[in-house]
């Protein structure tokens, strides 16, 4: 269907050829090569922006910008690279700073010691985007209104049902109520009926939160209950400075610890060769349970600062900023699941993800859905996108 004699949809009954569920990275690259060929489609994310698990924060101080979730992509992974460089971005590319020695924070009996220089822990040749991931979420939302699709892409809009018709979809999402209507906080129900329905969704959240009818077997119901949600049962802690003090004193700023409550902690600062002026970052991944960390809160900020300070210093002490992101509490990401920190990255294997009785119409996307190494990472979500694109090219493409 191209652009110019798609539906127009002002009525609350609406039609889409795809709806997807979810504006993180995979959703949005379904949505931008639907775009391109002209197909039409809906997306609806739940929260009041795009990007899922990646996130950035601006700086107040600064005006830079770090991630929250996601930092790294590596070299061979060649689908988030190629959608990177197709959106024009690959100039933002920059290796993570690794100058330096790294450090190996253990508890040693009957104390813990420090150990300067160790090797293997270094984040060396990694990929970061400068100004972090957000950019290539924007860019995604960018060429997506520019190809005429900008009203197709919906805020803050939850699905919470989707229910096989004889030969279509029904999706049922709920919206918040405008401020306009001033009802007192409620929120307003529609339905969108779809040829093909593209759950870009971490499995976990959905399995909790939206009601599949009909119902999954229950081996398939179990299957599924097995994807786990990658990093979702983490919190990462962002850490700003006027000055790189620990480059300065020829540390590259990665630790591993088993004291805590960082685990592990690395560089953070911006690029040097950007015509913006630099800022200067360490962040970490906090190594606490969720749940313990819920009952520390109060106490976080003081222990995280005072594991820097024990490792790189009095300067330390003295940030311009600090960011906490749990992401065990977001249940949009961390279903009861997943509120653990997995130790190692699964690999996820599929039966299908075409859905089995749903005649082809319900496909499972999203970055746990990509088969092998890649599932869970930035990779997995493109290379999930793009197969099922694939799919949905084969069944939908205009004549
Ligand atoms: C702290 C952290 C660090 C990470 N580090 C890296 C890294 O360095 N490198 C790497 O490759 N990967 C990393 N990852 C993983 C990476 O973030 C993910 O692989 C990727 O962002 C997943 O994209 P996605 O679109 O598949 O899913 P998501 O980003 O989870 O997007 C799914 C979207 O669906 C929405 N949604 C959920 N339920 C509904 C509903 N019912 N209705 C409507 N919308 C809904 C959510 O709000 C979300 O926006 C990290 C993740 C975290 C949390």
């Amino acid at each position: 269907m191209s652009v110019e004699n798609r539906p127009d949809r002002s009525e609350k009954l609406a039609f889409a050829d795809v709806v997807i569920i979810g504006g993180g990275l995979s959703g949005l690259a379904t949505a931008y090569k639907l775009a391109k060929l002209g197909i039409d489609f809906q997306l609806l994310e739940a929260r009041e922006r795009f990007g899922g698990r990646i996130l950035t924060f601006e700086s107040a101080r600064s005006s830079a910008c770090f991630d929250l979730g996601p930092s790294w992509f590596w070299p061979g992974q060649e689908h988030i690279k190629g959608l990177i460089t197709e959106l024009g971005l690959d100039r933002l590319i920059y290796t993570q700073y690794s100058s330096g020695d790294a450090v190996f924070e253990a508890q040693d009996s009957p104390r813990a010691s420090l150990q300067r220089g160790v090797s293997g822990i270094s984040m060396e040749g990694s990929y970061r985007l400068q100004g972090g991931l957000i950019a290539l979420i924007d860019a995604l939302v960018n060429q997506i209104s520019l190809l005429g699709f900008g009203d197709r892409l919906s805020l803050c809009s939850t699905a919470v049902a989707v229910t096989k018709l004889s030969d279509k979809v029904r999706v049922s999402y709920s919206q918040p109520h405008s401020r306009g209507q001033s009802i007192g906080g409620g929120t307003i129900e529609s339905n969108i009926i779809c040829q093909q329905l593209v759950i870009a969704s971490p499995v976990r959240s959905v399995l909790e939160n939206v009601k599949i009818d009909p119902q999954l077997d229950t081996a398939r119901q179990a299957e599924l209950e097995t994807v786990a949600t990658w990093m979702a049962g983490h919190s990462k802690v962002v850490v700003e400075y006027k000055k790189p003090f620990w480059r300065e004193a020829g540390f590259s700023g990665d630790v591993i610890s088993q004291i805590g409550p960082m685990s592990e902690i690395h560089d953070a600062s911006s690029n040097s060769n950007h015509s913006e002026p630099q800022a200067f970052a360490l962040f970490g991944f906090l190594g606490i349970a969720p749940a313990v960390r819920k009952q520390q809160a109060e106490r976080l900020r003081e222990l995280i600062l005072a594991q820097l300070v024990r490792i790189f210093g009095d300067q330390a002490n003295s940030p311009i900023e600090l960011v906490i992101q749990d992401w065990a509490a977001e249940p949009l990401t961390a279903s009861k699941h997943d509120q653990f920190i997995a130790d190692h990255h699964p690999i996820n294997h599929w039966s299908t993800t075409i859905e089995p009785g749903w005649s082809g119409s319900l496909i499972w996307s999203g970055s746990e859905t990509a088969n092998g190494h890649t599932n869970g990472y930035l990779e997995g979500a493109v290379l999930a996108s793009n197969q099922t694109f694939q799919q949905l090219e084969s069944r939908l493409k205009p004549t």
